[in-house]
């Protein structure tokens, strides 16, 4: 099968690269789509070189001519919605339906960068003191960097270079190197647009890439998304060489479902929130808790539809229910956390592990899993499994069930299922995670509000998305003016 090929861009020009890189997979078939090139400290010393020498011509670009280029922008997302989603389900495993969503999202992240002239609005007071004046003014920092996960192709690159590149700086994006061709596409797009050279640029490569962007001393501001340990090391060596840094790291998110909730759909809910995009979401639904009669209420439904949930490849016209995770490697790491759930006394209520594709018999596939009486402390109720597998643990009342979630060290989301105001106020009150829903199972923010994530869900001050991201990606200056009044007021007297 011939390769697509994945070059680097670099100041305006697609740069084939013959670095040995990582295959690229189709997990839908385990076939190598395409090969990721491994670039490292001269690859990014070139796009920073090329980011900083357009970054002058690009701040002085009045806004409303900066937004007009993402005005186009979207509209070429658009007419290349169905290809960029192809692209997703090809070298990710994404539904089309899941595609779709996620690009999406990213859509109406271009959409929000497109009124970049209104989110610079600065401050002013006239007469701060007598005949003085005083002004914030919102610039942007110069070359920002973006280094991206593989769970999102699209939408997550999205989060981040729109609102960067409309504030007025020039940016590095080093895409997942699991899931590189969708970045290509969305920056082919975006030069369509009329960006000028040099002021988007990619690398490919893993943590040489990775380091030479965090120690480069052109480089103002990275964000990341990732996996915990990664955000951590992101987050530290990037501060530690002076930069900005938010750095999303990895999650577990609890689900409290109270006896009195509307259990068909809940059920709905729950199984979405857990099974959807094959459990490969920051966001997912990842365990259940049942308070008191709850689980009695909830399980033999829940059971009931991961058994129905149909797996298959998302690389062609008819789509199944689920697709495949990333790898065959991350297939067994689901696997063996399954099996490590039963040893430590939970019960497999609907075991993926056995699920085959006759067809695809090399595609990394695993079906969706129910575990039942997941107990405290143990390896399932704390770590992230980034799976479809759903954990239902029990709680006697609201007080146990927030306290159960509120002992995980990560803090991205958290939910509730009732019909009472008053479980759902304290649940909101009291709950530690940054985005919470209420009889809503994915509390995923859209592009106005920030990507709250608590605790080890994040490492920065500024989170991704909404007016914060204007924030991170622009740093305040406060102008204070004062005219001399003797000359200049003669002259109005007259
Ligand atoms: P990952 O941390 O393995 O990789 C993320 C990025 O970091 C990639 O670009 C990768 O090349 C780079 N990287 C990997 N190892 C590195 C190292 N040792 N040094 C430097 N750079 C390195 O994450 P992933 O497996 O691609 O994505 C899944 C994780 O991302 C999950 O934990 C998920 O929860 C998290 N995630 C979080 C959010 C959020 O907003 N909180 C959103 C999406 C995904």
């Amino acid at each position: 099968m011939r390769l697509i090929p994945c070059p680097l861009f670099i100041g305006g020009e697609w740069i084939p690269s013959s670095l040995v890189g990582t295959p690229v997979h189709n997990p839908s078939t385990g076939d190598v789509i395409a090969e990721c090139p491994a670039g490292g400290a001269a690859e990014v010393n070139a796009a920073v070189d090329a980011a900083e020498a357009a970054f002058p011509a690009w701040r002085d670009t009045p806004a409303v001519e900066r937004a007009r280029v993402f005005f186009r922008y979207r509209q070429l997302v658009e007419e290349n919605f169905d290809l960029i989603c192809r692209c997703v389900s090809r070298e990710h495993g994404k539904t089309h339906a899941e595609a779709r969503g996620s690009v999406f999202r990213g859509l109406e992240n271009i959409e929000y960068a497109c009124g970049v002239p209104s989110l610079l609005f600065g401050d002013n007071l006239e007469n701060l003191a007598r005949g003085v004046d005083c002004e914030t003014i919102l610039q942007p920092l110069g070359v920002c960097a973006g280094i991206t996960p593989f769970n999102f192709p699209a939408m997550v690159p999205l989060w981040m270079f729109p609102l960067a590149i409309a504030c007025g700086n020039t940016f590095v994006l080093k895409p997942s190197e699991k899931v590189p061709l969708t970045a290509n596409l969305l920056v082919e797009l975006l030069q369509k647009a009329g960006l000028p050279k040099g002021v988007i640029n990619i690398v490919h490569g893993g943590r040489p890439c990775v380091d030479a962007l965090l120690t480069h001393p052109k480089v103002k501001a990275v964000s990341f998304v990732g996996s915990t340990p990664i955000a951590k090391y992101i987050y530290e060596t990037g501060t530690r060489n002076g930069k900005r840094v938010q750095a999303n790291g990895g999650a577990k998110n609890y689900i409290v479902v109270m006896p009195d909730a509307d259990i068909p759909k809940t059920v709905e809910a729950l199984s979405t929130a857990a099974f959807g995009c094959a459990g490969e979401r920051c966001m997912a639904g990842s365990t259940a808790i049942a308070v008191g009669a709850a689980a009695e209420r909830v399980l033999p439904s829940l059971v009931e539809a991961a058994r129905a949930i149909r797996v298959g490849p998302t690389d062609r016209e008819a789509q199944p229910d689920m697709g495949p995770v990333i790898s065959a490697q991350h297939r067994e790491r689901v696997a063996t956390l399954i099996t490590t759930g039963e040893i430590e006394g939970a019960t497999v209520a609907c075991d993926g592990r056995r699920v085959r594709v006759a067809h695809e018999p090399r595609g990394f596939y695993i079906g969706a899993t129910v575990v039942d009486n997941v107990l405290p402390g143990t390896t399932l109720a704390r770590e992230e499994v980034f799976g479809p597998v759903l954990n239902v643990m029990r709680m006697e009342d609201l007080d146990h069930a927030i306290e159960m979630a509120n002992r995980s060290s990560f803090g991205n989301g958290a939910a509730i299922f009732t019909r009472s105001g008053g479980a759902a106020r304290e649940f909101k009150s009291r709950v530690k995670a940054g985005m919470v829903g209420i009889n809503v199972g994915v509390p995923a923010t859209m592009a106005m509000f920030p990507f709250t994530g608590w605790s080890d869900s994040f490492f920065g001050d500024l989170h991704i998305q909404g007016r914060e991201a204007v924030q991170f990606y622009t740093q305040q200056k406060v102008v204070t003016t004062r005219w001399f009044g003797g000359d200049v007021g003669d002259v109005w007297k007259k």
